[in-house]
C-alpha cells in the first residue's frame, strides 16, 4: 500500500483561499493543467448533513483505507467553502491518465441530476482562476475527468459545461484583490 499523503482539510472562502495559495511552497512537482471532476456522492443537497471538517476525515478514511490509494483529489468546493485535502505541491489522486501532471477539483454535487447552485458556481470560478493564476497556466487547458481515455465513470455530469467555466475562470483572472502572481518555472 503506497503511504498516505495526509490532507490539509480546511476549508477557506474564496478570498481566503486566494491568500492561502500564497502560503504553499512549490518544489518538485508543478501541475501543468487542472482536472475538474463533481463528486456524485455526496450530492449538493446531502453536502450540509455532515459538518465539513468531518466530511474532510471520512474522505480521508474513504480514500486512504477503503481505495487504499497515497492521496485523493486537491478540492473539494462547496456553496459555502473551497476545501482543501490533499496538499496542493503534490501529486493526488483523482483521474488515471493525469494524477502526476495536474490538479484535481471536486465540485460539490451530481450534476448529471443536481442544479448547478450560483453560489457553488462562483466559488469554483473563484478557485479555479487561483490556481490558473498561482500556476501561470491557461484556463483552455482545463480538462474534464471524464475526458480522461482511463475513466470508468462520466464524471462530471453534464451540467458542468467546461467552455461555461473556461470563459468564466479567463474573466475572473486578475480581478482578484490580492493577485498572488505566476509562479515562474
Ligand atoms: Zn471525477
Amino acid at each position: 500500500m503506497p503511504a498516505w499523503k495526509g490532507i490539509i482539510g480546511k476549508g477557506f472562502t474564496a478570498s481566503d483561499f486566494s491568500q492561502y495559495v500564497t502560503t504553499v511552497t512549490f518544489n518538485a512537482w508543478r501541475p501543468q493543467f487542472v482536472v475538474l471532476h463533481n463528486t456524485a456522492v455526496p450530492t449538493f443537497a446531502e453536502w450540509h448533513n455532515v459538518p465539513g471538517e468531518q466530511r474532510m476525515k471520512n474522505l480521508e478514511s474513504f480514500y486512504r483505507d477503503t481505495q487504499k490509494w497515497s492521496a485523493g483529489p486537491h478540492l473539494f468546493v462547496a456553496d459555502d467553502l473551497i476545501w482543501v485535502f490533499t496538499p496542493l505541491n503534490t501529486p493526488g489522486v483523482h483521474s488515471p491518465s493525469w494524477n502526476a501532471i495536474a490538479w484535481g477539483v471536486e465540485i460539490v454535487g451530481d450534476y448529471s441530476v443536481e442544479p448547478l447552485s450560483p453560489a457553488v458556481r462562483q466559488n469554483a470560478v473563484s478557485a479555479l482562476a487561483t490556481l490558473h493564476e498561482l500556476m501561470g497556466l491557461d484556463p483552455s487547458t482545463l480538462r474534464l475527468h471524464k475526458e480522461d481515455p482511463k475513466t470508468t465513470h462520466n464524471c462530471p455530469g453534464s451540467r458542468i459545461v467546461k467552455a461555461d467555466f473556461q470563459s468564466a475562470v479567463l474573466a475572473q483572472i486578475g480581478t482578484n484583490e490580492h493577485r498572488p502572481g505566476a509562479v515562474s518555472a
